[in-house]
């Protein structure tokens, strides 16, 4: 059962986030976590970059250090993006008459010689959307030009995506394709309880992916790994209730799935997205930053939309490659060190000066510890 969170009135009604934020509920919460485990310390790991970044904004580690130790996890899809996608984009960038419309955290990631943000300055056209429909309208606005979406993301942004595609073939455009790199998290979740190197005790669910997937996604993921899975709102009182809620799932030698975010996941999840994902993609065998190549855990296009994959109209693949010397990303986004313990972190790799994935996006974990004066 989700543990009831106390409910002050918000004082500021324009704020619907403000009940979820209230400091004395934050801190009876904390108290009943600490009150509820006297055993070593249980480690959490989040799979969702906003959970990321709610944890390091709100600063929700130290409170429970000794209790609870929460991980951040592959989360981010930026972060989890191979170099060799980068450099499928930029190619594709460099191609004559073609145009990158990208989220703007894209641009920065670097490939293995460069970024898509050096392209551009060396020429290339690369536009910044803020959907892939905004991709769809400039495709329609410029019919001599090849306009190509970076579809990256998880089930959050897959939907999107093949709405995208959906409507470039009913309005007849052909000059609209997009570059798959979409991913599937509770796949990336069997890997990484199943890995002795990270010894993860429970896992807090993202929201918004099981929104999309439905709560119900994770039930075989627990009844092979045994681990409690809490699907957790991003506010400072859902995560600190999830917390409360793993912790007596392991005091009572349990594993199920619960979910604190009930006003908006269901069981099911929205079905809609999932006939629109299923119409469009079929599973694929997607290679992960730091995890390798996972079967099953990526989304590619249908055959049927063959002629929507810029990978098939343009004939360029993704290929794999190694981690750059000295970033330690892969080990960041499998929770086997706090980025703090990377050599470059904050020395080398800033947030201005990026080495690596996760200090570019805003998702990403070094990033979020850089920003919230995390080991400076
Ligand atoms: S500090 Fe930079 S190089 Fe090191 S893990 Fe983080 S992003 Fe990668």
């Amino acid at each position: 059962m989700p543990i009831p969170i106390p409910m002050p009135m918000p004082q500021n009604r324009s704020n619907p986030f403000e009940p979820f934020r209230d400091p004395a509920a934050a801190a009876a919460l904390i108290a009943k976590i600490r009150g509820s485990w006297d055993g070593p310390p249980v480690r959490i790991m989040e799979v969702c970059g906003t959970h990321t970044m709610a944890i390091a904004r709100h600063g929700l580690r130290e409170p429970l250090q000794g209790v609870a130790k929460l991980i951040s996890g592959p989360g981010c899809p930026v972060c989890v993006t191979p170099d060799g996608y980068i450099d499928a984009a930029i190619a594709l960038a460099e191609a004559p008459g073609v145009t990158i419309a990208t989220f703007g955290d894209m641009v920065r990631v670097p490939g293995t010689r460069a970024s898509l943000e050096r392209a551009r300055a060396g020429g290339a056209d690369v536009r910044i959307v803020y959907s892939p429909l905004d991709a769809v309208t400039l495709a329609s606005a410029d019919p001599a030009r090849e306009v190509v979406f970076l579809g990256v993301g998880f089930e959050t942004t897959a939907p999107t995506v093949a709405g995208s595609i959906i409507t470039a073939q009913a309005r007849g455009i052909a000059n609209y394709s997009v570059l798959p790199s979409l991913r599937t998290i509770p796949g990336a979740m069997a890997l990484l309880a199943a890995d002795p190197d990270v010894k993860i005790d429970a896992f807090l669910c993202p929201a918004n992916v099981s929104a999309i997937i439905g709560t119900d996604a994770y039930r075989p993921l627990v009844e092979v790994c045994g681990l409690p899975c809490v699907v957790a709102g991003f506010e400072p009182l859902d995560i600190l209730s999830s917390v409360l809620m793993i912790l007596r799932q392991i005091s009572a030698r349990t594993a199920r799935v619960e979910n604190e975010y009930s006003r908006v996941a269901t069981p099911a999840g929205n079905r809609k997205a999932q006939a629109l994902m299923a119409d469009v993609f079929e599973p694929c065998d997607a290679d992960w930053r730091g995890l390798g190549v996972l079967p099953g855990s990526g989304l590619g296009i249908a055959s049927k939309y063959a002629s929507f994959d810029a990978g098939r109209k343009f004939g360029v693949a993704v290929l794999s490659t190694p981690e750059r010397p000295g970033c330690r990303c892969g080990e960041v986004l499998k929770g086997m060190i706090d980025p703090p313990e990377c050599p470059l972190f904050g020395n080398a790799c800033t947030p201005e000066s990026p080495v690596g994935a996760c200090m570019v996006s805003t998702e990403g974990a070094c990033a979020a510890a850089r920003r919230f004066g995390i080991g400076a």
